[in-house]
């Protein structure tokens, strides 16, 4: 086995796929049992989406998504009003026709996770639960590692090429290389309780309620429905309840005195926080979703940016192990999630203060971005794993696609209906619509698409005579605007191949 991954969330099962779909089996260890049993982060966005088509399993997290897309988010005094604000009435998403092919999914965590394990299995890697990393060494060939195995106490050491840190917020691993993070700290601390209850008469099967109560501990809190019909989760502000306190706090919530709750389940201390971690890689281990990045679960983006983390991660690693690229290709995920990761934290810090703690807007909130453009399609990569343009000043976002390098691939409608986005993904290829390109693409490798019409050149910024060649991220590497251009040394750069 080349990769060992730590942890079976939604990051390492993500990383563990997207290497098995670029060739490379990985040994996945997950000290729990099973996958998670809790819902968590819900929804899958149409960037996520696409990645998820590209490992073929978009529909069945869409076939996972309850079937009444209608997600509704609000601020109110209880589930039964009076109500605030609505932040989200959502009818399937807004819109995204002109940036992507893919929709929108709703699907929670707890049924999207099995999801990615048993592809990522059909597609090379093994998935071992109950196994724990105890401890590891890393030197300049590999990284040694401990596991045991919980259910039976063995231990066996097993020897790697690299290891992926998707060990969540706590991050043994990102602790034991010894990297710090930063960021805006500790926001609250808080329990929560799942419970039955027929609140059908105040709350939609699926909705959010962000709830402002001074008979709450904390004054609030937020309810929230799961994918079981008539099953719900409550989290206040940390405290000891007892079972009587907590139906008293249920009932407050629903606004429905005297309601008939069920109490399942009730969690210990959990903190929100908002850090993101000083680089996301250390000599042959690399960290990925959680490990690297914590924040505030308002906007949803913990889920989707760490699958996305593992789609970002995974062709690197591939195309270094297969020996298609040079080591050094991977000191860009640091620079290429980094930026990305702060600006997205930030703006969930934004959603949480207009959401739950207005007292903590002190003027230096980043304002809220256009979730349709920025939030999804408009972040950059900016790193050496690009041939940057000059003038390029590297900015982080763009309003606009422009099919410069280090932006996300312009999505084009193709004469058959399909995007140019699911042209991508397998492996580098080079779009044009010139013979020219190619031949000159065949020379060095790679797959190159002859395109039709004007409408794909105008959106990369280059004549039909051009050439762009594109990353298996979707990220724009080069471009050139016509026949002139070096495209065996674009790729030798980016690929960071030696003479
Ligand atoms: C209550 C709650 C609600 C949330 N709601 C949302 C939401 O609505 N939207 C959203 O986008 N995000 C939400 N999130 C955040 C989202 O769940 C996380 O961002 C996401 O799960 C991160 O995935 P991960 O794979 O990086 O980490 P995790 O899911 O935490 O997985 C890490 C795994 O590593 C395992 N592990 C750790 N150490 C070891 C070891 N030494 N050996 C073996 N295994 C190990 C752990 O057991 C764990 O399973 C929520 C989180 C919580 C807790």
């Amino acid at each position: 086995m080349r990769v060992l991954i730590v942890g079976a969330g939604l990051s390492g099962l993500s990383t563990a796929m997207f290497l098995g779909l670029h060739g490379v089996e990985s040994l996945v260890v997950e000290r729990h049992a099973t996958t998670s049993l809790h819902p968590k982060a819900r929804g899958q966005f149409p960037h996520t989406m696409e990645a998820l088509r590209l490992a073929g399993v978009d529909q069945r997290v869409a076939d996972a998504s309850p079937p009444d897309f209608q997600f509704r988010i609000i601020v109110a005094g209880t589930a039964a009003g009076p109500v605030h604000s609505e932040i989200l009435v959502d009818d399937g998403g807004p819109d995204l026709s002109d940036f992507s092919s893919a929709g929108w999914a709703n699907a929670s965590q707890e049924r999207v996770e099995p999801i990615l394990a048993e592809r990522a299995v059909h597609l090379g890697a093994t998935v071992r639960f109950s196994t724990e990393l105890v401890e590891f060494t890393q030197d300049q060939d590999g990284v040694v590692a401990l596991l045991r195995d919980l259910a039976t106490g063995e231990e066996e050491t097993v020897r790697v090429d690299y290891m992926v840190g998707a060990d969540g917020h706590r991050s043994p691993i990102r602790e034991a290389l010894g990297i710090g993070v930063a960021g805006r700290g500790v926001l609250g601390t808080g329990v929560g309780a799942i419970f039955e209850a027929d609140l059908s008469s105040v709350l939609p099967r699926n909705a959010l309620v962000y709830l402002k109560n001074p008979e709450l501990p904390g004054a609030g809190g937020v309810l929230v429905s799961t994918d079981e019909p008539g099953r719900y989760a409550l989290g206040v502000g940390t405290g000891e309840y007892d079972e009587d306190r907590w139906v008293e706090m249920i009932r407050v919530a629903a606004g429905v005195p005297g309601l008939d709750v069920r109490l399942l389940e009730v969690s210990g201390n959990s903190d929100t926080q908002h850090w993101v971690a000083d680089s996301f890689s250390s000599g042959r281990v690399h960290l990925v979703g959680d490990a690297v990045r914590v924040m505030p679960p308002t906007g949803a983006f913990g889920g989707n940016t760490a699958i996305m983390d593992g789609f970002s991660l995974a062709w690197k690693l591939a195309m270094v192990i297969k020996g298609e690229a040079g080591p050094e290709l991977l000191d860009s995920h640091t620079p290429e999630r980094r930026p990305y990761s702060e600006y997205i934290a930030e703006q969930q810090y934004t959603f949480y203060v207009h959401r739950m703690a207005p007292e903590l807007d002190d003027g230096t909130l980043m304002p809220p971005a256009d979730p349709t453009s920025m939030l999804f399609f408009g972040y950059r990569h900016v790193s050496d794993a690009v041939v940057l343009e000059p003038g390029d000043e590297g900015e982080l976002l763009e309003p606009e696609p422009t099919g410069r390098p280090g932006s996300r691939a312009p999505h084009v409608v193709l004469p058959d209906g399909s995007s140019t986005i699911e042209l991508f993904g397998r492996g580098f290829v080079v779009l044009t619509g010139s013979a020219h390109w190619v031949v000159k693409a065949r020379e060095v490798g790679l797959t190159a698409h002859l395109l039709e019409g004007e409408a794909w050149a105008k959106a990369y910024g280059v004549t039909e005579a051009g050439a762009v060649l594109v990353r298996p991220d979707f990220f724009v590497a080069w471009r050139t605007p016509d026949a002139e251009g070096d495209l065996r040394g674009a790729l030798r750069h980016v690929l960071k191949l030696r003479e």
